[in-house]
């Protein structure tokens, strides 16, 4: 609703109906809140071929080399920032990694149910 005084919205239900989305909504800003880190970019699992002649990695069925975990991120200017990481670090890691995710699904889901509180505040709303 629109708060009187501030003249801003508010989670404040109007309806008892809204108490889910209350609850929701506030369930969503804990989570937030309790974010203490994220790292962008992603790991993927490489295996490679070095450049010298003779290697199993250029042998007929090819041996490569790894698997290697990179870390691919963009960097300043948007150039790619590529590190490697060990097995230790990514797990270490993994927590930050997760929250860059699950931020993304939080964005996403307090967007949706932003979006159906104005169609409902504004009386927009197809639904019966
Ligand atoms: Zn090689």
């Amino acid at each position: 609703m629109v708060d009187a005084a501030t003249g801003t919205m508010t989670w404040v239900p109007t309806r008892s109906a809204h108490t889910r989305d209350e609850r929701a909504n506030r369930r969503l800003r804990e989570e937030l809140a309790a974010i203490d880190g994220i790292l962008p970019g992603s790991v993927v699992e490489r295996r490679m071929r070095c450049g010298k002649a003779g290697c199993r990695c250029r042998a007929d069925p090819p041996e490569l080399h790894g698997p290697y975990l990179q870390w691919t991120r963009r960097g300043p200017g948007g150039r790619t920032v590529t590190r490697y990481l060990s097995p230790e670090q990514v797990e270490r890691y993994r927590p930050w990694f997760d929250n860059a995710r699950r931020l993304r699904e939080i964005v996403s889901e307090l967007e949706t149910m932003t979006l159906h509180l104005v169609e409902r505040e504004e009386g927009w709303e197809t639904a019966p």
